[in-house]
């Protein structure tokens, strides 16, 4: 077995790993990456990038098909399976190919290959081949698709998103088991491209929605397209001749049998923690398992262990991977100077259509609070109808008092954009009166932004009133 010693070792290539291990460089000391699959990271590879590619072939197939609507006849639209997913592949490819290069470009010396678990708080192991002594180390390892025990003999009729965006082909029909982005994504695209598609979810929410109304709003438009059978009571699946059966019951306890080609496994990721042998770190976990941090250090407890990406569980989107892991590799690098780095305002969408955004504080953490809440409705919002995509809701909330912007849920047109918007105003902390200062154009979608942004502004106007003709306030009383 060879003997390596490092300042800091990362585990894990992906994209928090990655960042982390250039952040701990940049502070002059030895850093080692190791890394057990191949390279290329989860978003480019099985993640973001190949969803949003068959999103776009779904959405080139639904706007042809719903030109009609303007009176415009493509003729009957015809989806070439086979040349849908060979641009998936190709332009996925694409993407993996310059992460690969980057990684090419690291010094093969601060590199290593293999499966890392602890030895103890500052040693690893990796394969059967190499101990590292790393004076801090980094965890990184991201998440895996939950694969549900009982459907394991499904076999490779239980697919997930590992296998998908490899098809050579599309599949005649699809069951797909989860009804949270993932699902709801490639669920949608996969109708879309005309694929019989059932989702199944368990509860009664779909993606990431908290927001009672928007959530509605959300089930009428999605619901309205495809099947979406949530309140899911039973999901089984057997094997059968060119496919799977699945019997499902809804609500109703009412048994439904039918055939699928494939179950695709979308009910959430679990992270990468049981190939580690966290009992040998020394460090505190919580009740899944996971170690415990500080969301601003990423440090976890007082140990030379940091942690960032999927695999902490906190907000498992790219863009906080790569910031998570940018505080853990400098913090990690620069130890013992722990400093708490830049978190944003959270901001996540999810790319169905309507798409689904979520800014700032979630609607179930500021309920109990009482916000004041600003909406609009996408149904006759000008631009909306122009481009007929009136349909969905935003919800905005703002504290009482200082009239600050908290958060917002939203389903509708273009969401990802109005997100950003809104993300960019919570972070500058504006109050509603300062975003109403801010010029929009006409017409656009975010007139929409507006209209809910007057509402939230009445509401606050009217706290100020009842202030003002309030008994306790009043001299004398
Ligand atoms: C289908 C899908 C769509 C998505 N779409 C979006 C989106 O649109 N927008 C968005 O923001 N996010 C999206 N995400 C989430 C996003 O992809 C992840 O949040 C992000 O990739 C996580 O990065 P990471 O570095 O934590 O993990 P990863 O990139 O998975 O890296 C972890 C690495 O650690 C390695 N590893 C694990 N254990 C060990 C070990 N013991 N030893 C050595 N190496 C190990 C793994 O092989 C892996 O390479 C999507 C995810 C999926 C699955």
């Amino acid at each position: 077995m060879k003997t390596i010693d490092v300042d800091v070792a990362v585990i894990g290539a992906g994209s928090a790993g990655l960042t982390a291990f250039h952040a701990a460089k940049s502070h002059g000391v030895k850093v080692l990456l190791i890394e057990r699959g191949p390279y290329g990271t989860t978003c480019a590879r099985v993640g973001c990038m190949p969803s949003k590619l068959l999103i776009a072939a779904a959405d080139a197939a639904h706007h042809a098909t719903d030109a009609a609507g303007f009176g415009v006849h493509a003729g009957p639209v015809r989806i070439d399976g086979t040349a849908v997913m060979a641009r998936v592949r190709a332009e996925r490819d694409r993407f993996v190919g310059f992460v690969v290069d980057g990684v090419e470009h690291i010094d093969p010396a601060d590199r290593l290959v293999g499966n890392a678990r602890f030895l103890g708080p500052q040693q690893l192991q990796v394969d059967a081949h190499t101990i590292v002594n790393a004076a801090r180390i980094v965890i990184a390892t991201g998440s895996s698709p939950r694969r549900p025990a009982e459907l394991q003999a499904l076999g490779d009729r239980l697919i997930d998103n590992e296998q998908l965006f490899n098809w050579t082909s599309l599949p005649a029909s699809v069951a797909v088991l989860g009804a949270g982005a993932v699902g709801l994504e490639l669920g949608q695209a996969l109708h879309r491209l005309g694929v019989r598609v059932a989702v199944f979810g368990r509860g009664d929410h779909i993606g990431p929605l908290s927001d009672p109304e928007v959530l509605d709003s959300a089930l009428d438009c999605l619901g309205g397209e495809f099947d979406l059978r949530l309140g899911n009571q039973r999901f089984d699946a057997q094997r059968d001749d060119d496919g799977v059966l699945v019997q499902s019951a809804g609500k109703d306890c009412v048994v439904r049998s039918e055939h699928f080609s494939l179950v695709l496994a979308a009910a959430g990721r679990a992270p990468n923690l049981a190939d580690l042998q966290l009992d040998r770190s020394g460090l505190a976990l919580d009740a899944h398992g996971v170690p415990l941090f500080d969301r601003t250090t990423m440090q976890c407890g007082s140990s030379t262990i940091f942690i960032a990406g999927d695999v902490d569980a906190e907000l498992p989107l790219l863009h906080e991977a790569v910031d998570q892991g940018r505080i853990a590799g400098s913090n990690a690098g620069g130890f013992p100077d722990v400093l708490a780095g830049l978190r944003r305002t959270p901001l996540g969408v999810v790319f169905c259509d309507p798409q689904i955004a979520l800014v700032g504080q979630r609607y179930s953490a500021l309920v109990a609070q009482k916000p004041a809440i600003g909406s609009v409705s996408f149904a006759d919002q000008g631009r909306s109808r122009v481009i007929r995509q009136n349909r969905g809701l935003l919800r905005m909330y703002a504290e009482r008092g200082s009239g600050r912007l908290l958060g917002a849920e939203m389903a509708g047109p273009r969401a990802e954009h109005l997100a950003h918007l809104l993300a960019w105003a919570c972070q500058s902390r504006m109050t509603v009166a300062q975003m109403l200062d801010m010029p929009f154009y006409h017409p656009v979608i975010e007139e929409g932004i507006r209209t809910a942004l007057r509402r939230l502004q009445d509401q606050l106007d009217k706290d100020v009133a009842d202030i003002e003709h309030c008994a306790d306030c009043t001299p004398g009383m």
